[in-house]
């Protein structure tokens, strides 16, 4: 990304010191969809910086629930398909889950069996990399259901956390680090 580009999505950024709970600075990106410009730099910069050529994969898995507010929309741009990984219970078919450990607790993903096929190679998509604990779980479910992971992509990263140094060597590309 730009730097002139960088600055304007990172403008847009609202930091929310304490939410969902003490502790946490919540970066919410979500007035970027609200702003034209922001809304046509982020789609751009997510083509632009993919972490793999476009050739190198065949579908865009994302995250609920932020990661889907963009990976389709990419998935479109680059006329690839779409895989939902979801929280646990919500997909009405048969799954595989996958658990992770949280700061407090744990958590568990789901895709549909089938949605990603034996030698699918998935680009994984979500709107921040902080530890890098979800992605993985996301990564590990598209090696478990038979697919290839080709790379991350993050709008955000944090800086001072290297979530990248959980997921195992695959590319990893963020658009911008928040301090
Ligand atoms: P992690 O699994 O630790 O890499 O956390 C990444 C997931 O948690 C992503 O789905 C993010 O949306 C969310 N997340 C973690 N930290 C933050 C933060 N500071 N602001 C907004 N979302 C966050």
């Amino acid at each position: 990304v730009g730097a002139a580009d960088a600055e304007y999505l990172v403008s847009l950024i609202g930091t929310i010191p304490g939410f969902p709970k003490e502790g946490i600075l919540f970066r919410d990106f979500i007035p970027v969809f609200a702003d034209p410009k922001g809304l046509r730099i982020l789609m751009d910069a997510l083509v632009a910086a993919l972490p793999v050529d476009a050739a190198d994969f065949d579908t865009v898995a994302a995250l609920e629930a932020r990661g889907f507010l963009f990976g389709p929309a990419l998935a479109a741009r680059l006329g690839k398909g779409f895989v939902a990984v979801r929280k646990a219970g919500k997909l009405p078919t048969a799954t595989i889950g996958e658990d992770y450990q949280l700061e407090y607790g744990t958590e568990r993903i789901e895709i549909e069996v089938g949605a990603v096929k034996p030698g699918d190679r998935v680009l994984v998509v979500d709107d921040l990399i902080a530890t890098g604990g979800s992605s993985k779980a996301a990564a590990d479910l598209v090696r478990r259901a038979g697919g290839t992971v080709a790379g991350f992509e993050f709008v955000m990263g944090l800086d001072g956390l290297d979530g990248a140094a959980k997921l195992g060597g695959a590319p990893v590309a963020t658009l911008v680090t928040m301090p």
